[in-house]
């Protein structure tokens, strides 16, 4: 763990982290005990007392220090994400990139929050208001194992920028490169208790969201969790930012631009192994050109080939790497084959693949029932079910027959349409003829079911700071 800016053994049971692709032991952790975490939080509360008051300019530079701690660090912040989550080499570059990318759009951000200015009437001689913007205080921060270093850098880059100091706490399969993270922000100079981690599961994390030192809660994960989370987090109040899952739909009309709509839909689905929030996960193919959208597909699909993510697969074969864990795996076979048996069709893959390592082949399906589990449920892995509609007026009755609504897509190049899917896709995002990736400059979260309030942007750094309204008389 790293607490008050050092490195802490913790005195609880021991959590191995495993390679997903051996099964190997990698490192160790410890489960934060209630007691650690109530250190953690107080040196996060000891150090937002002077964090608070440092200039924006000189939180700006802790940021840009910490990115190129990182960036020179960046092999070895690779090999470890790739040890640990899985992912292939090419896909933990792009994650670093990512997270990099992300720290720096908040260094330059922290120097340009604004208030307001506003005349006021008065019966004692002029008098103006300020909106003015305060960081709130001691940060949670939990994340997945999905992208453990772009999620943090989500919550860290803002919350830091605004002048909160953070308790992070990685998923409990993830926690080495987090880990990696606030050592080289402590050799980049962080004063301590800016940012400390503490390790462990649901237990550690539910003492971190119930401490009462915490003020502010940004959670990323489950659904189900994310409830969990406002629930411990209401009786006092506290902030609460949540970004949940998501089963967001792709919409493909016979005027789109099929090579781009299937290479992005194709990258989208299978990057990360299915693993991702935002990822198209429901195909709805305008009747037209359903058949050359699936030819194109599965022969796309079919050149992965499961493996390792320290090796590359040899061309025209593209590297995919495990799933996470063997419950996630467990998961994803119990949702295609409830698809299967009530009628579907695999086109290509749907096997997993014999150990070691949680390896899955990559499929796309057809014919699943419209309430079967693929439709209804978060498919968290590297499968695609698709559907022939008729036009767009049937994709987005069917695009929003989810209790999910974090992104969507149309590909098309008719504006009506466009139009149409902008304003009645029920989600946070929609992308038009592009594919789905959380850009730094944009918000980003969901409606419905996944989640509440916005990472990235402008507007997530305003979620890091609350307004404080100042009335000044007496001018006269
Ligand atoms: P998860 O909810 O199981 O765990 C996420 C984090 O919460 C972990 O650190 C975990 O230890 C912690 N946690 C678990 N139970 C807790 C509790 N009761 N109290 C406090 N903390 C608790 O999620 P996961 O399986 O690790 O991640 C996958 C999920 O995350 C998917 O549903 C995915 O869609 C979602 N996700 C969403 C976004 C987004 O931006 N909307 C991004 C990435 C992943």
């Amino acid at each position: 763990m790293w607490i008050g800016g050092t490195a802490t053994a913790g005195g609880g049971p021991r959590i191995a982290v495993a390679n997903p692709a051996t099964g190997a032991t990698v490192g160790e952790v410890p489960a934060a005990t209630a007691g650690e975490v109530d250190a953690a939080v107080g040196a996060a509360a000891e150090a937002f007392a002077g964090w608070r008051r440092t200039d924006t300019a000189e939180r700006a530079g802790h940021l840009r220090r910490l990115a190129d701690a990182a960036e020179a660090g960046a092999d070895e912040l690779i090999a470890l994400l790739t040890r640990e989550q899985g992912k292939p080499t090419l896909e933990a570059q792009g994650e670093l990139r990512h997270f990099l990318a992300g720290l720096r759009y908040y260094a330059e951000a922290a120097t340009k929050v604004r208030g307001t200015y506003q005349e006021l009437p008065s019966q004692f001689g002029p008098a103006y208001g300020l909106v003015v913007r305060r960081p709130i205080g001691v940060v949670a921060a939990i994340t997945p194992w999905n992208f453990p270093l772009t999620l943090l850098a989500n919550k860290v880059g803002p919350a830091l920028a605004a002048g909160n100091t953070v308790v992070a706490k990685p998923a409990e399969t993830t926690p080495l490169t987090t880990l990696r993270v606030a050592e080289l922000a402590a050799g980049a100079g962080l004063p301590p208790g800016v940012l400390n981690v503490v390790t462990g599961g649901p237990e550690t994390g539910e003492a971190l969201v119930g401490h009462p030192g915490v003020r502010r809660v940004a959670f990323t994960g489950q659904t189900s969790t994310g409830r969990r989370i406002m629930e411990l987090a209401g009786p006092a109040l506290k902030h609460v930012s949540l970004e949940l899952g998501g089963s967001d739909p792709t919409i493909v009309l016979a005027d789109a631009d099929l090579d781009a709509a299937v290479k992005n839909i194709q990258i989208g689905r299978y990057w990360n192994c299915g693993q991702a929030c935002l990822a198209p996960k429901r195909a709805y193919v305008q009747a037209e050109v359903y058949d050359a959208f699936l030819d194109q597909l599965v022969r796309r699909v079919a050149r992965y080939e499961p493996g390792p993510g320290e090796t590359r697969a040899e061309k025209p074969k593209l590297r995919i790497g495990p799933l996470h864990t063997a419950a996630q795996r467990d998961l994803l076979v119990a949702q295609l084959a409830e698809a299967v048996e009530r009628g579907a069709k695999v086109l290509v893959g749907g096997e997993a693949v014999e150990g070691p390592g949680y390896f899955f082949e990559p499929a796309v399906v057809v014919d699943a029932p419209a309430d079967s589990r693929l439709a209804t449920e978060e498919v968290f892995g590297p499968v695609l079910p698709v559907w022939k509609v008729d036009g767009v007026e049937e994709a987005i009755e069917r695009a929003n027959a989810t209790g999910y609504g974090l992104g969507s897509s149309i590909w098309t190049r008719s504006a009506v349409a466009i139009d149409r899917a902008t304003r009645e896709l029920e989600a946070g995002v929609t992308w038009v003829n592009q594919l789905h990736y959380g850009y730094d400059e944009l918000p980003f979260g969901g409606t419905k079911q996944s989640g509440l309030g916005r990472e990235h942007g402008l507007e997530a750094l305003g979620e890091y700071t609350e307004l404080k309204s100042v009335v000044v008389g007496g001018l006269a």
